[in-house]
């Protein structure tokens, strides 16, 4: 494990917060020990010499995220160790780049630096116009950022493979989700570290005490992600999370709109079918329902009419979408209940009150969200103190907006939360 010099390296959240002004609950103090505060997004394994803190914290339960080659390891022995911890298994967009799309048909690792680079130039943009004859000076940097790029990167591994490892990786952790996964249009990929070849990618800790693979404060290329590949990635993601039905954490960011229909894609055909009004009071007058009954719906679990053979679910069964940050109509647009999936929605101080402006939209989506669909997240990179003040911070936040005390608050979302990670099952044990 890493960290032999752990004391020098302690670990701070990476920005302050606007202020929580006003705060009505100020006089109460936080429920702790209610034992039902949860953290419903997370990367602890970011910084190793923290996850010693987690024992001490008040939170009840993490839910650790995977993102990358480096930290899948780390996060399934985390889950398996650590009772607070539930852990997620995914590819962040961010890394999207480090996996080939080979269709399913279980394809070759990529270990040349000739087939790395012709991934690269086929999945990054901008892409130079020629890859082994550039003429411009503009494509001779694109090709020489791609070839430095090609070079600190371990062999690119075929989707399929990915998606092999983490269905086993779930399948041996009962109540692990999947994420983090999604779509992110404005990430840039960070350039190679000097002197960062594969080879040095062999230990899982650095001088700084971050797990290998993330930002690790370097440089941005010109490079994104084409979001054909970032979607190719989340769909096939998707689908395993449908096939073992476990819930997915997503992130998405400039991209709500591809965002929604490549979920909206794995729901297609199996919307709930809404009765009108007519039908509902025919049903009414037959099976003696309430006609005042709001909620009439059917999908395949339904009693009415013929029994249908039951056809597998093709969506996951919960999504939380991890600081959310789109506008109330995105917000509504989840909330069609014709959408089978049940969709909640995350917020983290880091992310959705970074900004004077972020704050007040996040208001204004929170006051519009159902109260059974929010959930609280610290989304930080590092366990201990620091998280657990970033989660009191969002609880206060969300119950003076929804105006509720601090003990109501901390229970409904702690129901919520128990809702999202399908709690009873994981009790239960799955199939
Ligand atoms: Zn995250």
């Amino acid at each position: 494990m890493c960290g032999q010099d752990n004391e020098k390296h302690e670990w701070q959240p990476p920005q302050a917060a606007v202020a929580l002004d006003n705060d009505p609950n100020a006089d109460e103090a936080f429920p702790w020990d209610q034992g039902s505060v949860y953290d419903a997004h997370c990367h602890p394994t970011d910084t190793m010499a923290s996850l010693k803190a987690i024992a001490g914290m008040g939170a009840a339960t993490l839910t650790v995220m995977s993102t990358r080659a480096q930290d899948q390891d780390l996060v399934a022995s985390l889950g398996k160790e650590d009772p607070k911890v539930v852990p997620a298994f995914g590819w962040h967009p961010w890394f999207s780049y480090q996996l080939y799309d080979d269709h399913g048909k279980g394809g070759d690792n990529l270990v040349s630096l000739n087939d790395k680079r012709r991934h690269l130039a086929s999945v990054l943009v901008p892409s130079p116009s020629s890859l082994d004859e550039p003429t411009t000076d503009k494509d001779k940097q694109l090709v020489a950022a791609l070839d430095a790029l090609a070079a600190s990167l371990p062999a690119i591994r075929p989707l399929s493979a990915f998606i092999a490892d983490t269905r086993q990786r779930l399948l041996d952790h009962p109540g692990a989700l999947v994420g983090e996964i999604g779509i992110d249009k404005a990430f840039r990929v960070p350039e190679p570290a000097v002197g960062d070849k594969d080879s040095d990618k062999t230990s899982p800790c650095t001088v700084s005490g971050l797990t290998p693979g993330g930002r690790e404060g370097r440089r941005l290329s010109p490079f994104r992600v084409q979001p054909a590949q970032q979607t190719a990635v989340l769909a096939a993601q998707l689908r395993l999370a449908a096939e073992l039905q476990r819930p997915v954490s997503v992130h998405g960011v400039q991209a709500h709109g591809l965002l929604f229909s490549t979920l909206a894609a794995t729901w297609k055909g199996q919307e709930k079918k809404l009765l009108s009004h007519r039908q509902r009071r025919q049903i009414a007058g037959i099976e003696g329902l309430d006609d005042e009954t709001s909620d009439s719906e059917t999908d395949d679990d339904d009693d009415n009419g013929p029994k249908k053979p039951k056809k597998e679910k093709t969506y996951p069964p919960a999504i939380c979408l991890h600081s959310f940050s789109g506008p109330v109509d995105m917000l509504q647009q989840y909330l069609n209940p014709a959408i089978p999936a049940t969709i909640y929605f995350s917020f983290s101080t880091a992310v959705n009150c970074s900004t004077t402006n972020g704050c007040q939209r996040t208001a204004e989506v929170v006051a519009a969200c159902p109260d059974d669909r929010l959930l609280v997240e610290s989304d930080l990179h590092g366990a201990g103190a620091p998280m657990d003040a970033a989660l009191e911070d969002m609880y206060r936040r969300l119950c003076a907006m929804k105006k509720w005390t601090l003990t109501e608050g901390v229970k409904k979302i702690g129901q919520n939360y128990d809702t999202f990670i399908q709690k009873t099952k994981r009790i239960k044990g799955r199939p």
